[in-house]
């Protein structure tokens, strides 16, 4: 068999491993495996590439395998898992920076040898490194922000609108002018300085409850930069898994959209959100809170039918997860229904909780998705809300001003009775009071959220 044939058959089957793995990623149960599976492809892809340009030796293949394989087993080990959207973030970056310096490298290559290179060359060198500079600068920022950088602050200024539209426009203007020049390499780094300054303006206005949008279009940035210096290499394994990051990015960017109430043409040209005029806590809460210890709360479970977990951010930051499984099956054993309410963007990263309550062994029956479980809180006696603020904020419901103004939310406050149990009564992502918190049905079990689950398990087991 030739070797032309050999490589496109390893990237056949590399592009087949690559779907299945994504298709394994749907389901958490199928989720190890399709990462394993993705995983493999990606080491065929890559040998496959390097051994096909003949300028590495097997040596220096090996040794970048284990030079990478370690780097990235070191931080998949010390990442905590809460961090893992800026780990997410950053990965997107370097994606879109390798696709500017990959396309550039090939355009030098490409006009010192022929002196005239093709139009489909300079296009996809001019989506690359369009595309590549918006993804790195933007990722950086948005990790920035995601650790509390102060670099990454929120910046707003009158006309934001007007200079962003008119930065676009001009990288699409230092683009056209690569594409006529193709030999004046000066134009594809002042398209790339450009593309730069707009990936930081187009994320630096965007906070609160926008940045699961902002990562997930990010990581589709990354993969169509990649797809087009696939075109500029003319490789095809490239603009296969390209396309299918590309894809796959921009679905579970609607996806996210759909669960923030947001549009993705405000996300993509960082329109603003009015704000401001929110209520202030003390307006809130200012003698409304009724605080209880586990003791008490333990009571309302002698006669409850039905129990709802509504898991957070803060369940992630306490690890609570194997201790609220040992309280869910503690109430099993006393023949109260179980479920867990799962809303899309709880915590930090899609499918945060589905994560952490999978790895405590709570059976996936039991996680209940937004619109399933939202019709059965009336019928629901207690709901523990656990770490968990903004996606149970009736505001999104009643403000329209508010940042998270039109978000669906859990509709927790319709249980009998309310248990949320966080530290104190600050806010949470979004940054904005929670009126769940005054409410009259609702009690406030203040402290880390494992600590408050094992107090109770004690508590409901001695009363
Ligand atoms: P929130 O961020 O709204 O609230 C989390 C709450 O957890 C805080 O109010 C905090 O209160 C509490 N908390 C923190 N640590 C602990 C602890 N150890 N024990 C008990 N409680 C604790 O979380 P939600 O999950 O409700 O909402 C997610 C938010 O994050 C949304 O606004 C979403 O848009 C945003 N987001 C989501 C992403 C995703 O992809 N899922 C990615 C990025 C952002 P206190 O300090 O008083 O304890």
């Amino acid at each position: 068999m030739q070797q032309a044939t050999i490589i496109n058959l390893s990237y056949l089957i590399a592009s087949v491993l690559f779907i299945f793995g994504l298709k394994g990623l749907t389901h958490p149960r199928t989720a190890v495996k399709g990462n394993l599976t993705a995983a493999i492809a990606m080491l065929i892809a890559v040998v496959v590439t390097l051994l096909d340009q003949n300028i590495v030796g097997f040596g220096v293949i090996i040794a970048g395998i284990i030079i990478g394989g370690a780097i990235g087993m070191l931080l998949a080990i010390k990442i905590k898992m809460t961090d893992i959207p800026q780990l997410v973030a950053l990965f997107n970056g370097f994606g879109g920076g390798a696709s500017v310096f990959v396309a550039g490298a090939a355009l030098i290559e490409v006009s010192v040898k022929t002196k005239n290179p093709e139009l489909h060359l300079t296009v996809a060198t001019v989506v690359s490194g369009l595309v590549g500079a918006v993804t790195f600068w933007g990722s950086l920022i948005a990790f920035g922000k995601l650790q509390g950088l102060k670099f990454a602050n929120d910046v707003r200024f009158p006309g934001q609108q007007l200079v962003n539209s008119l930065c676009a426009l001009s990288a699409i203007g230092a683009g056209i002018l690569v594409v006529l020049n193709p030999t004046s390499i000066i134009f594809y780094w002042l398209l790339v300085i450009v593309a730069s300054v707009l990936g930081v303006l187009t994320v630096i206005p965007i906070g609160g409850a926008d940045m699961p949008v902002v990562i997930a279009l990010l990581n589709s940035y990354s993969g169509l930069a990649a797809a087009a210096t696939g075109f500029v290499l003319g490789n095809n394994i490239l603009i296969i898994a390209g396309s299918l990051v590309g894809a796959s990015g921009m679905i579970l960017s609607s996806i996210m959209c759909k669960a923030m109430n947001r549009s993705l043409g405000n996300v993509l040209f960082g329109v603003l959100e009015p704000t401001a005029d929110t209520a202030s806590a003390d307006e809130v809460y200012a003698g409304k809170v009724k605080s209880t210890s586990a003791d008490e709360a333990a009571m309302l479970f002698d006669d409850a039918r039905r129990v709802v977990f509504v898991p957070g951010y803060g369940m992630a930051v306490a690890q609570a997860q194997h201790a609220v499984r040992d309280l869910a099956t503690l109430l099993e054993s006393k023949d109260v229904e179980v479920d867990f309410a799962i809303h899309p963007v709880a915590g930090r990263m899609p499918g945060h909780m589905n994560v952490l309550l999978a790895e405590a062994d709570i059976s996936y029956d039991k996680l209940k998705e937004m619109d399933d479980v939202n019709p059965t809180f009336q019928q629901t006696d207690v709901a523990i809300v656990l770490g968990a603020n903004d996606v149970v904020n009736p505001v999104a419901r009643t403000d329209p001003k508010s940042a998270i103004a039109g978000m669906p939310i859990l509709d927790v406050d319709k249980s009998r009775t309310v248990i949320v149990i966080k530290r104190s009564l600050s806010p949470g992502f979004a940054g904005i009071p929670n009126p769940l918190f005054a409410m009259d049905n609702t009690l406030m079990l203040f402290g880390d959220a494992k600590k408050a689950i094992l107090d109770l398990i004690t508590a409901i087991k001695e009363s």
